[in-house]
């Protein structure tokens, strides 16, 4: 069976739950490319039969529709169009996605195309505003990496959202490249948000913002330093399971490949400090949870583990309506 998880109320949070000011429920998830699973990932303790495609998307949609989230944000997605993108029209979503322009998937014999970013989101609360597709520079190049950011309107508030999604480049070494391309998708928000969300109205109020992502970087790296301390006000939601509200969590992915055992914080969602407040949190598996060939497992269909919270927008007293 899949880990138990529970969703956890932070303390000190107040949890107002009202009528008028729903909470939006939003998934970050990198569910593990298929292609990238069987061909390149080498997960030595998962057995192959466990990452049978057959099966193995039931599992990730099961894990999706188990919290049925407002929006989801999802890294890796190389089944988008024979999959995720009619099952989730089916059931309410509408979708974007977008590809790496060179995914890795594509080396991998029988693969189903290429990975990349795929961001859903419910139709009866949302419509689209505006959306981007962006390909993340690095010192003004193009680089493999892509982000998508869409500004919603939730149809309870009348309240617009920016979401973003992104996957910046894996591996050690290219820790200045991740700190180039955040610094560049920080740049598209600023822009994106202070323009009301992608439409010239410059006289709106800046857009609350949402970003997703699988940054294949621990929090003692540059680019997440770069997401702390940048102008749009941005803390990350999952450092209010730490007892502290300080610390972020032990891991988001454990894996063992031929190269040992890697177990690490690589996956954030952010928000708007300013306009947005975290109701609840779904809580980390624990180790004894994620078993002793760590994952993926015939339990968990990826190596990264979904994160998810209750997001809310916070009173706007001046706001006339
Ligand atoms: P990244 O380095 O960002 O990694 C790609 C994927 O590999 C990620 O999904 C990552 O998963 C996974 N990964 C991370 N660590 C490992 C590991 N130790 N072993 C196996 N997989 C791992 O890739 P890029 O986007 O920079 O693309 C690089 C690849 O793209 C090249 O290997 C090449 O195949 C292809 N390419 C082809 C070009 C061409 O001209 N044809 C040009 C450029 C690239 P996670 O995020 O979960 O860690
Ligand atoms: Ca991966």
């Amino acid at each position: 069976a899949r880990p138990h998880r529970d969703l956890v109320y932070p303390s000190g949070m107040v949890y107002r739950h009202h009528k008028n000011n729903p909470s939006i429920r939003v998934m970050q998830w990198n569910i593990l490319a298929q292609a990238l699973g069987e061909g390149k990932d080498g997960f030595i303790r998962c057995p192959l039969d466990a990452l049978n495609w057959q099966e193995r998307k039931y599992l990730i949609l099961e894990e999706i529709l188990t919290y049925r989230p407002d929006i989801v944000c999802l890294q890796e997605v190389d089944h988008y169009y024979d999959t995720f993108q009619p099952i989730m029209a089916s059931l309410g979503y509408n979708s974007s996605f977008l590809p790496k322009p060179w995914s890795p998937c594509l080396d991998v014999e029988q693969n189903n195309g290429p990975d990349g970013c795929a961001l859903f989101y419910r139709r009866s609360r949302f419509s689209l505003y505006a959306s981007a597709h962006l390909r993340l520079s690095a010192m003004m190049l193009p680089t493999n990496q892509v982000a998508i950011v869409q500004t919603l309107k939730c149809q309870v508030t009348g309240r617009r959202l920016c979401v973003a999604v992104t996957h910046l480049k894996a591996r050690s070494g290219w820790e200045r490249l991740r700190s180039a391309q955040g610094a560049d998708l920080l740049q598209s928000l600023r822009t994106i948000t202070s323009l009301g969300g992608g439409r010239s109205n410059a006289a709106s109020a800046t857009v609350p913002l949402v970003v997703c992502g699988d940054f294949n970087a621990e929090p003692s790296e540059d680019v997440y330093r770069r997401f702390t301390s940048s102008s749009l006000g941005l803390r990350s939601a999952y450092k209010l399971l730490s007892s502290d509200g300080q610390t972020e969590p032990p891991y988001t992915t454990w894996k063992i490949r031929p190269s040992g055992e890697s177990c690490s914080t690589l996956d954030y969602i952010w928000y708007t400090h300013d306009a947005l407040s975290v109701d609840c949190l779904l809580d980390i598996p624990t180790e004894e949870q994620i078993g002793p060939d760590r994952l993926p497992s015939y339990h968990y269909p990826s190596d990264h583990l979904s994160l998810l919270c209750d997001i809310s927008f916070k009173e706007e007293p001046h706001r006339l309506m």
